[in-house]
């Protein structure tokens, strides 16, 4: 294996001897030292209640006697834990699933899955998950809830700031665009990342504010990235709650203006997080900002929020996939029949996918041979400040030189 991972402190819950043994084995043959096994969920809390260092990678079954592997979840939760889950069971694709959604939604952080009969192969990718993830700075260590008020504050100091995730075509394996994403620098708390202050942002009416201050420095570093020849497009996230303003497309093209920015590399990229109140108004301000050139995309497709109703009734150019569906796509027939018939629907309505949250190899070449257009996500790269991605670009196209022979200039 390439990853150093034999610092990785394992725990097994599993309720059959057999597999303990198996796994202890496997582990032990891909030079795994540190493994304990437990049989059962009540041990496994007893040892997490413990003082002494945590595991990093919890391995459970889902089907177990007394607390089931669910309930374990629901446990580690509770407990904070902080490491690695990976998931062992001999159930259906469905069940696994379930399961590794309840992960997500749960806030725990994957590995991936194990199935039983389990495989070396699994081992491994479940060990490189858990060693790449060690190699990343840790993120959103403990989440807080702001108010209103410190909100109000930041905003108006300033604190917010832009970082930009790089979009790749699949076809030239160019990168094609950015995605701006809202950064808060705290001072107390260093870099706060949206999910913790949007929904405060818009509970509290201050969503305007920040979606301008966003796209003024989004646009003013489009301008900045067309002059040093980065053709790039820029996608901005916009809330339902500032589509309710009917001056919304004036005020982009006023802003373009000002800046110097060409509002036909400009993406616009909306998720139904909150109702839509005024649906004339809404689409009202859609349909000016097409006619302005403006790209509109769907943003986390396939999940509540955003639905084919949408796709319907506004003229989107652009489809995202959400990141939980083209996660593991690749070894989830669930989430492949899911991320194809999203990929054939765009088609058929000539509207471009990009699929995110790419994170390996092997997500990628799916994407590749089910013919999405547009790949984001760590494996292509991070979100990133606006004076990496001149360097960012040459050295993405050395590296998918590299690993797919391709120039793409
Ligand atoms: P989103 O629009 O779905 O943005 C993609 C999120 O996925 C980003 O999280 C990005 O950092 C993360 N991501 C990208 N590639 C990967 C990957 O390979 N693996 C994983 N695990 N994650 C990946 P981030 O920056 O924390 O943003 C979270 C959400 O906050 C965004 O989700 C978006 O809905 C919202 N948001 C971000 N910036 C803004 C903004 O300026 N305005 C508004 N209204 N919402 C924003
Ligand atoms: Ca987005
Ligand atoms: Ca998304």
């Amino acid at each position: 294996m390439d990853i150093d991972t034999n610092a990785i402190r394992i725990l097994v819950v599993d309720d059959d001897p057999v597999l303990l043994a198996v796994l202890e084995e496997l582990f032990h043959q891909l030079g795994q030292m540190n493994v304990q096994s437990v049989d059962s969920s009540v041990e496994a809390l007893r040892i997490l209640a413990d003082v002494s260092p945590q595991p990093h990678l919890v391995i459970c079954d889902l089907n177990m006697p007394d607390i089931d592997g669910i309930e374990l979840l629901r446990q580690l939760k509770t407990q904070r834990f902080q490491g690695h889950v990976a998931i062992t069971t001999g159930e259906d694709e469905r069940v696994l699933q379930t399961a590794m959604n309840l992960l997500r939604i749960q806030g725990l952080r994957s590995a991936g899955c194990v199935r039983k009969p389990v495989r070396r192969e699994s081992l491994e990718s479940i060990l490189r998950a858990v060693a790449r993830a060690r190699t990343e700075p840790t993120r959103r260590p403990e989440a807080r809830a702001y108010g209103a008020d410190e909100l109000r504050v930041a905003l108006a100091k300033d604190q917010f700031y832009t970082v930009y995730q790089p979009q790749v075509r699949m076809d030239d394996l160019r990168v094609i665009g950015v995605e701006a994403l809202v950064r808060w620098a705290h001072p107390q708390d260093g870099t706060v990342y949206p999910d913790q202050f949007i929904p405060v942002v818009e509970e509290f009416g201050l969503i305007d504010d920040l979606t301008w201050a966003v796209a003024r420095s989004a646009l003013t570093d489009l301008r900045r990235f067309t002059e040093i020849g980065l053709g790039f497009r820029m996608s901005i996230n916009v809330s339902m709650d500032n589509l309710i303003d009917l001056a919304f497309p004036d005020r982009l093209v006023a802003l373009a203006t000002e800046v110097g920015a060409s509002l036909g590399s400009v993406a616009i990229e909306i998720t139904e997080s909150r109702l839509i109140h005024d649906a004339a108004a809404t689409l009202d301000i859609l349909a000016r900002l097409r006619l302005k050139h403006v790209r509109l995309s769907i943003d986390d497709f396939g999940t509540g929020h955003s639905s084919l109703a949408q796709l319907r009734d506004i003229p989107f150019d652009e489809l995202k996939i959400d990141k939980g569906f083209v996660q593991g796509a690749a070894d989830s027939p669930t989430n492949r029949a899911i991320v194809e018939a999203s990929l054939g629907m765009a088609h058929r309505l000539d509207v471009e996918t990009v699929a995110e949250g790419v994170e390996t190899k092997e997500d990628w070449e799916y994407l590749r041979a089910s013919h999405c257009d547009v790949v984001q996500g760590y494996f292509v790269g991070k979100p990133m400040p606006a004076d990496e991605l001149e360097s960012f670009v040459s050295s993405w196209h050395a590296r998918s030189k590299a690993l797919w022979g391709h120039v793409s200039a």
